[in-house]
């Protein structure tokens, strides 16, 4: 009597539901065919049981998913994995921006993950160097995205295009690129970035402190080596340095206190990457001198023409 208590108590609406339902089927309010009654699904049921049916065609449909779930696992990490291993450009703030591709080797170009982030240009002065740039702005798509950006500023420049491209990216709707990019308020080299602010502050009073001169009369050029690219420090002859070995390690010490620099410092070191020279700093078209000249391809050589 407990037993049918404790039962009534926790199933009672289980079991209104199921009357309901034999009563609407046998009357035919419901049709039989899309809801047959509970009683003939619980003989049938029983029949499968007993005849063996049932086992066999459980153990059939399960083997059909284990099957599925095996190839959509296998498919989707070779597809992970390709992903993985194709260069990326990202940045922290914004997450992934695009891939690289096989079949566009030449010109820094990525096709634009356009499913997470949303990039426009638009032509804007650099902080750091005279000229006018592409400088793209990012907005993020994705819900999970760690930063809510609307058109955020990264200090990056790049063309924007359409590209008909044969490969799996643009099969899958990325068939917009960003090529020539680079950032124009940062010091790139070797694949380290230094913040541009820092290096000017070195090059436009730590250096002439040290060494004579003053702000116009130190400047960093980067530019495309024949492998990687190159740092020069353009040294003025008006600053009356004695010796442009003893800059370069003054300016290789200076960077090592930056955010980043202890590892720049190294690198550009043992590479040779960073060359100091006595020679009059670029001016723009202004007239002016800029500490850093920092420009990427395609604006060097409207800049140079
Ligand atoms: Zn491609």
């Amino acid at each position: 009597m407990r037993l049918v208590r404790f039962i009534g108590a926790r199933f009672w609406l289980v079991a209104w539901l199921l009357a309901c339902w034999q009563i609407l089927s046998a009357r035919r309010i419901l049709d039989p065919i899309f809801f047959p009654p509970p009683s003939q699904l619980g003989a049938t049921f029983a029949a499968l049981l007993s005849s063996g049916e049932l086992g066999r065609g459980l153990s059939a449909t399960l083997a059909r998913t284990c099957l599925g779930l095996l190839v959509g696992v296998a498919g989707g990490g070779l597809v992970s994995l390709v992903l993985c291993v194709s260069p990326r450009l990202r940045i922290a703030e914004v997450g992934g921006i695009g891939s690289a591709c096989r079949r566009m080797r030449t010109g820094n170009s990525v096709h634009v993950h356009r499913d997470g982030v949303a990039v426009v240009s638009r032509r804007r002065r650099a902080p750091l160097a005279d000229v006018e740039v592409n400088s793209r702005m990012f907005t993020n798509l994705l819900p999970f995205a760690a930063r809510f950006l609307i058109n955020a500023e990264m200090d990056d420049a790049g063309i924007l295009e359409p590209v008909a491209c044969d490969c799996e990216y643009a099969r899958a709707g990325m068939n917009w690129r960003m090529r020539d990019i680079y950032s124009y308020g940062n010091l790139t080299g070797q694949g380290i970035t230094l913040m541009g602010s820092d290096i000017v502050r070195i090059l436009e009073s730590a250096l002439p402190q040290r060494f004579g001169g003053g702000p116009g009369d130190y400047q960093l050029v980067e530019y495309d080596g024949a492998r990687q690219s190159q740092l020069e420090l353009r040294v003025s002859p008006r600053a009356g340095a004695e010796s442009v070995a003893a800059v370069r390690d003054f300016l290789l010490r200076e960077i090592r206190g930056c955010y980043g620099g202890a590892l720049a410092s190294r690198v550009w070191t043992h590479s040779d990457g960073l060359k100091a020279v006595i020679a009059e700093p670029f001016s723009t078209r202004s007239g002016k001198v800029l500490s850093l000249h920092l420009l990427g391809p395609k604006v060097e050589a409207d800049h140079a023409s």
